[in-house]
């Protein structure tokens, strides 16, 4: 729909130069649908309040703890200010965090028996991975959810939700 219209706008002459126009028309018609917040990309960071890859700002801040310089990131959407995730990035970290927490259960459960010293150790261990572990598996869960519903949409409704999308957005940042 998008590229007809540019299409109608290069045949009106609006550009001279016949080669390069038509390079032009193409790479606008693929930045629109890369840029469009509403199409699921693994890819990109992803909002889970507002469910769209909105902008976001990079924001580090250092920890004020003494003798302490770790740093905490966080990808701040521009519209929420909610932290934004990585999908792509976040799924194997994710099954690092649940593969460790389900190795110490497993643990646990063997020395159950003969070594009752090392269980709660082992199950204080499997619980913060764990927390940690559900946690992301809470918003991957959300993101799929999103994405499987996205992807049922057609490329056509995509582009025009993303379009009312992006004005919608533009005109609560004034
Ligand atoms: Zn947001």
């Amino acid at each position: 729909m998008l590229s007809g219209d540019l299409l109608t706008e290069r045949e009106a002459g609006s550009c001279p130069v016949e080669g390069g126009s038509v390079e032009w028309v193409e790479m606008t018609a693929e930045e629109s649908l890369q840029k469009n917040p509403l199409v699921p990309d693994s890819g990109r960071y992803w909002c889970y309040r507002c469910k769209a890859h909105n902008g976001f700002d990079h924001i580090i801040k250092r920890t004020r703890r003494a003798r302490s310089n770790d740093t905490y990131e966080k990808m701040s959407c521009v519209r929420c200010q909610a932290s934004m995730f990585n999908p792509a990035r976040t799924k194997p970290v994710m099954y690092g965090f649940l593969g460790i927490t389900l190795v110490a259960l497993l643990f646990a459960l063997a020395l159950w028996r003969d070594y009752e010293d090392y269980v709660a150790g082992c199950l204080g261990f499997a619980a913060f991975f764990g927390l940690i572990g559900f946690m992301k598996l809470y918003y991957m869960n959300l993101w799929w959810s999103w994405a499987r519903l996205q992807k049922a949409k057609s490329p056509e409704q995509l582009e025009e939700e993303g379009r009312q999308y992006i004005v919608s957005f533009e005109k609560a940042r004034k």
